[in-house]
């Protein structure tokens, strides 16, 4: 077991292998760009993939902005040609889980950013519009609306007591449905900085309603099915190329698709490698097939 994965890709078994595969996921953060500032090179492996007849899509668990404003921020960074249908995020994700899956008969109460919101309006999901905060408002005075019949949690940066009182009460309701765009614990900011992700929101909903939400990003496979019945992809022709291993490198094993783990962003080569040789199950699930110092070294097998 120990000699299977963490495989350095090089020259002619890169080759081989985007020879076999048609279609490329890859994640955002930390694989494509870092904050604001491009993966030197990504621009022109993403490029050149396409030019080659390969399928790209992204995969993002960023809920926090629309699917447009992605398309905005390829275009800024120099990515010249990606559109709106390659882009899968949480918060696209869980508007579709909601309206295609659910099939929600009533509104949805969002723990989330701009990003859920406008998904969930395009989607044509109802969701409850909070108003401004009340200075003093408690749980005990404010209004709760009779036709909630789910919850959705996610990164929200104005998060505060009375919203997670508010889904709290909701989900007293064990009819009502309860949903996390992704588990993501944290993210990396410029300077050393790090922001708590949605899975740090959900866990403490999680710990006051005394329920498990179902998670609508990566690890869980739901965003490789919008893929797949979409544009009918096969997973043995695809593979993941992700940052983080309890997240992208799950994912993709979960989804039978083989996996690249590439060494800008959260999870190092030693992680991995600890992976690997360690006897725990839930570990041997996050070993890549492949590494990559960077998806730079795609290039010169293009
Ligand atoms: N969620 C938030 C709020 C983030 O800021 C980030 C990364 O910056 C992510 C999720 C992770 O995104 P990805 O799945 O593209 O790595
Ligand atoms: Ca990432």
């Amino acid at each position: 077991l120990s000699s299977r994965g963490c495989r350095r890709l090089r020259g002619a078994q890169l080759k081989d292998l985007l020879r076999e595969k048609h279609c490329v996921l890859f994640d955002c953060d930390g694989v494509i760009w870092n904050g604001e500032k491009p993966v030197t090179g990504a621009p022109e492996v993403v490029n050149m993939l396409k030019k080659r007849g390969k399928s790209v899509f992204f995969v993002t668990n960023n809920c926090t902005r629309p699917r447009e404003s992605y398309v905005q921020k390829f275009l800024r960074l120099g990515f010249k040609d990606v559109v709106q249908s390659e882009i899968l995020s949480s918060s696209y994700c869980s508007a579709i889980y909601l309206r295609d899956v659910a099939k929600l008969q009533g509104k949805v109460y969002v723990i989330g950013c701009d990003g859920v919101h406008k998904e969930l309006r395009e989607a044509g999901v109802q969701f409850v519009e909070d108003d401004a905060a009340v200075p003093g408002a408690t749980i005990s005075d404010c209004p709760l609306e009779s036709d909630v019949r789910a919850v959705l949690v996610g990164y929200d940066d104005e998060l505060n007591f009375l919203k997670l009182a508010k889904a709290c009460c909701y989900l007293r309701n064990p009819d009502c449905l309860f949903l996390a765009t992704d588990r993501d614990p944290w993210h990396p900011l410029r300077g050393g900085r790090v922001t708590p992700g949605s899975g740090s929101l959900a866990a403490a909903l999680e710990t006051a309603a005394e329920r498990k939400a179902t998670v609508i990003g990566k690890p869980s496979r739901f965003m490789f099915q919008c893929i797949a019945s979409q544009f009918g992809v096969d997973p043995r022709r695809a593979i993941m190329v992700g940052d983080r291993l309890e997240t992208d490198i799950l994912f993709g094993w979960s989804c039978g698709v083989d996996t690249v783990l590439t060494l800008t962003g959260v999870s190092t080569l030693e992680q991995a490698q600890a992976y690997r040789d360690s006897l725990a199950p839930e570990k041997a699930i996050c070993v890549p097939d492949y590494v990559v110092d960077s998806i730079a070294d795609f290039l010169p097998a293009l």
